[in-house]
């Protein structure tokens, strides 16, 4: 993926979020934020907790709606989008897997819900577990999964609906530290392998670093800087931005 000097989008743009700012109460927990995701890039919102990083995931994915401003997918406002018609896959931070669903019951559920007969589930399913190295374990029950593991379905039950973006919030968290780098760099082959876009949440600078194709730094609703990793950490924009990927600006 070629991108300009300021880190600015050449391909084509698969999400453009356009002056976006959403409030709640007296707090503006969104200020203008503009962003746009190339097709194929994995793209990393990084800050603080409480700088609206789920938020402004949750207004893409549709669980949210923006007070101003437009998010377009694919050049469609998903403003009038259902949620579960948007093309998106939410893997969350707990994973929230079925406990009482089988590794293939929880990967296949998406598709029931959508009517799906039982041969083409079936045949998805087992592609989509073959693509996260699960396959032997199609019978389990979460409970009895390890953390990566379960993180693994988690992941193969969004893919398995092949979104055309993949929102990630903080998909690590759970993960003990060891655990976690190797996570880490199998995702990210993973997505790139699969030509997949996708948009990471994370307070962890390092994990911001070693995930992403560019990073958009949030500070109090705003983004501060989009840029590489590389451009971020030689040339952040701001001593804020600087402290906070732990560069000596
Ligand atoms: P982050 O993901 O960066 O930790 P969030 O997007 O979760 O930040 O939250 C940003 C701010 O918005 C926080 O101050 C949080 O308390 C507030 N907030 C989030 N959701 C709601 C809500 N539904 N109602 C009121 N305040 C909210």
């Amino acid at each position: 993926m070629a991108f300009g000097k300021d880190g600015g989008r050449v391909g084509r743009a698969v999400l453009e979020i356009e002056n976006v700012s959403k409030i709640f109460g007296a707090l503006t927990v969104l200020d203008r934020c503009s962003l746009s995701v190339s097709e194929g890039e994995i793209l990393t919102l990084l800050g603080p907790s409480g700088c609206g990083k789920t938020t402004l995931l949750r207004c893409i994915a549709g669980f949210a709606a923006p007070d101003k401003g437009r998010i377009l997918i694919d050049e469609r406002d998903t403003v009038p989008m259902p949620v579960n018609r948007r093309p998106v896959g939410v893997v969350f931070q707990s994973y929230a897997l079925f406990p009482h669903l089988t590794v293939a019951g929880n990967v296949g559920y998406g598709l029931r819900m959508r009517g799906t007969d039982r041969a083409g589930i079936d045949r998805r399913v087992a592609a989509a577990l073959q693509i996260v190295s699960l396959d032997s374990l199609a019978g389990r029950y979460p409970a009895h999964l390890s953390g990566g593991q379960q993180q693994r379905v988690a992941v193969a039950r969004v893919l398995v609906l092949e979104p055309r973006i993949l929102l990630l919030d903080e998909p690590f968290s759970a993960l003990d530290a060891k655990l976690r780098t190797s996570m880490q760099m199998e995702l990210r082959e993973l997505i790139k392998r699969l030509g997949m876009t996708a948009i990471f949440v994370t307070h962890d600078q390092e994990e911001a670093l070693t995930l992403s194709d560019r990073i958009a730094v949030m500070r109090r609703g705003r983004i501060e800087q989009v840029d590489t990793p590389q451009e971020v950490y030689d040339h952040p924009a701001n001593e804020y931005v600087a402290d906070f990927v732990g560069a000596s600006n």
